[in-house]
């Protein structure tokens, strides 16, 4: 079962109204269990508006969009919040830590919300997870302090502390220098392929697409057809 599948995704926003109009314009895509692959494509294009429908944040207009092999279009709000819990991490472009909390403490935040695990094991986790991006001399320095790689680092790992199916990651490496986004790549492709977790990765930057399993062009709404990675040609 793909993580995820998508069957003629359609998007509009202010539906109804004079300026009403379609965002996403029938996207099909399948994402494989344990796959990195890059989403490019213009400002504008959609991005964003696709993945906070496959994040279960915002509903399409029409289509089928199954999440793990379930279909989520005719879920109610509290079954798609408890399915995306369970299921899907986000890493956004700005970090939105907890400035005053320590970096555990941030990673620690989905997990309280999830539940079902006691207090010392969440500890014991985050904290694994801040050594695995390399930030363990400042486990307990507050979020605000750190520089704005080590920011992104704390929210890769708060992206993945509940081992999601499915991270989504929108433009995480946007605003960091050449060499800290590199490392948060680096980062992220390394901890969830130990999870086994399937990522949607947004980026402008081809030297970092190309390292991923494969390339997803959105145009204008619309998913341009695959080109061979460039590894196979
Ligand atoms: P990208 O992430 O590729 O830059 P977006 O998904 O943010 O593109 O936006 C795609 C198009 O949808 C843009 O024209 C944008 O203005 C429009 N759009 C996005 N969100 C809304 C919204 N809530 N209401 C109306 N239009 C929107
Ligand atoms: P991106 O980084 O994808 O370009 P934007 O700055 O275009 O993001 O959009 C930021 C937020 O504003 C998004 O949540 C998007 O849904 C919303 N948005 C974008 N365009 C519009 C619009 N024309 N009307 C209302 N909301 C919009």
């Amino acid at each position: 079962t793909p993580v995820v599948r998508l069957r003629g995704i359609r998007k509009s926003f202010n539906v109804g109204e004079p300026n009403e109009t379609e965002v996403l314009h029938g996207v099909d895509l399948v994402v494989r269990r344990g796959e990195f692959v890059a989403v490019m494509g213009p400002s504008g294009s959609g991005k964003s508006t696709l993945l906070n429908i496959v994040g279960l944040l915002d509903r399409p207009t029409a289509g089928s969009l199954e999440i793990t092999g379930r279909e989520t279009t005719g879920l109610d709000e509290a079954e798609l919040t408890r399915l995306r819990g369970h299921t899907i991490g986000f890493v956004f472009q700005y970090h939105h830590l907890i400035n005053a909390f320590s970096a555990v403490e941030n990673v620690m935040m989905p997990m309280l919300g999830a539940g079902g695990v006691g207090r010392e094991d969440m500890a014991r986790r985050a904290s694994d997870l801040i050594a695995r991006v390399g930030l363990a001399p400042w486990a307990d320095q507050p979020a605000g302090r750190l520089s704005g790689g080590q920011q992104q680092r704390v929210a890769v790992a708060r992206g993945l502390a509940m081992e999601p199916a499915l991270l989504l990651a929108d433009e995480p490496t946007g605003n960091l220098d050449t060499k800290s986004a590199d490392v948060v790549f680096e980062l992220l492709r390394t901890v969830s392929r130990e999870q086994g977790t399937s990522v949607l990765f947004v980026t402008h930057n081809p030297e970092l697409a190309r390292r991923c399993d494969r390339i997803v062009q959105v145009v204008d709404g619309r998913i341009a057809p695959e080109a061979p990675h460039p590894s196979a040609r």
